[in-house]
């Protein structure tokens, strides 16, 4: 992997309440190279969207960085007073919510705001301002922007606003974008044009994504590396096309049967029975321990660290006890291969993706 433009250090987020410390995010350590595409998956509740909040200092008080560091272009950030993590955000690193309109105030026009955004960043008047906005609209895929720039957020389509939404993260020429389910709130179709639009920015301009989601289906399509997380933690870590195919902790495989395969032997889908546990019932021992179908005595008592799984590409990291090398290979396989099928067979395989979309307010 290139140099990382961001680097996380065992990261830690607390929540003081009145019945004591919870801890939201335990450890988490990850980095991100420029140009790549970081998916972090997991359910509501893996603190997913806090870590992507810490990076980009807006996490809500009382939540707080308990531990750990983040260092964004060789420069610690999780320390930066307001004002200088204001400088960086949206300069340096743009980011994406779920809904649009949370982003957009519906009293102005989209103009406006993408003037105001670009001025804020760049040291530029307010004709080379529109001039960029109106750049910016036609690259995300808004036909006639010079007219649709004078246009209110109420008269934009979902799919339209999330794009004026990325097209304000892009406004300061950001190097990283933390998009946080940037698709959820779209229908199928349109969901597929943002992703084709996430792809063609790390690709053309080399911006870092992180993109947050709890669709693991959205993931295979876009990202190059992925973190899958639980109870605040990151159970398994690796390049996509390895974790897709072949899932190493029993959680990651829990998801991925959850998807529909196409062309697939027609069957229902299966589902992880149970569910995320609250932070104050984090369980002792490995926390996904009361839901997995692999879990043994040890799983109860000790908690497994991220460790590099064996039989994988380099690089792919899976907490769990069942790739202790004290248990053999042979065991670990027979086992896994148990519970998840045939993990040899691509769930999905997406190759030479290039998909196309039209834009106007087809979308
Ligand atoms: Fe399941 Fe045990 Fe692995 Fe946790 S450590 S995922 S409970 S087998």
């Amino acid at each position: 992997m290139a140099d990382p433009l961001l680097r996380v250090e065992h990261l830690r987020i607390e929540v003081p309440t009145r019945r004591g410390i919870l801890v939201a995010v335990d450890d988490i350590s990850l980095e991100i190279a420029p140009g790549e595409v970081l998916g972090v998956v997991g359910e509501s509740g893996a603190g997913k969207s806090l870590t992507g909040a810490a990076i980009i200092g807006l996490l809500e008080p009382p939540l707080r960085i308990a531990g750990g560091e983040i260092h964004f272009a060789g420069r610690r950030i999780d320390n930066l007073p307001y004002e200088a993590m204001r400088r960086i955000r949206g300069k340096e690193i743009g980011a994406i919510f779920q809904d649009p309109l949370t982003s957009l105030n519906p009293l102005y026009t989209i103009g406006r705001q993408l003037v105001e955004t670009i001025r804020t960043h760049l040291d530029v008047g307010p004709a080379a301002a529109r001039e960029r906005a109106v750049a910016l609209l036609g690259e995300v895929g808004i036909a006639a922007a010079e007219q649709r720039i004078d246009h209110y957020p109420h008269q934009f389509s979902g799919g339209m606003r999330q794009r004026v939404v990325i097209a304000l993260a892009l406004a300061g020429n950001p190097r990283l974008v933390i998009a946080d389910e940037p698709t959820t709130a779209l229908d199928v179709s349109i969901q597929a044009q943002i992703i084709a639009l996430l792809k063609r920015l790390g690709r053309d301009h080399g911006t870092a994504i992180m993109l947050v989601t709890h669709d693991m289906g959205v993931i295979a399509e876009t990202a190059d590396r992925v973190a899958v997380m639980y109870a605040g933690r990151i159970v398994e870590m690796g390049p996509v096309q390895t974790i897709v195919a072949q899932p190493r902790h029993p959680y990651t495989a829990g998801l991925m049967q959850s998807i529909p395969r196409i062309g697939g032997p027609r069957d229902r889908l299966r589902q992880i029975d149970g569910a995320m546990p609250r932070l104050d019932e984090i369980p002792p021992g490995c926390p996904f321990h009361p839901r997995c179908p692999d879990a043994f005595d040890r799983c109860r008592r000790e908690r497994p660290a991220l460790l590099p799984a064996p039989g994988t590409q380099a690089g792919t990291d899976a907490a769990c006890w069942l790739y202790d090398p004290a248990i053999s290979g042979d065991a670990i396989t027979a086992r896994h291969s148990r519970e998840s099928g045939n993990p040899g067979a691509a769930t999905i395989s997406a190759a030479a993706l290039d998909p196309r979309f039209r834009g106007g307010d087809g979308c």
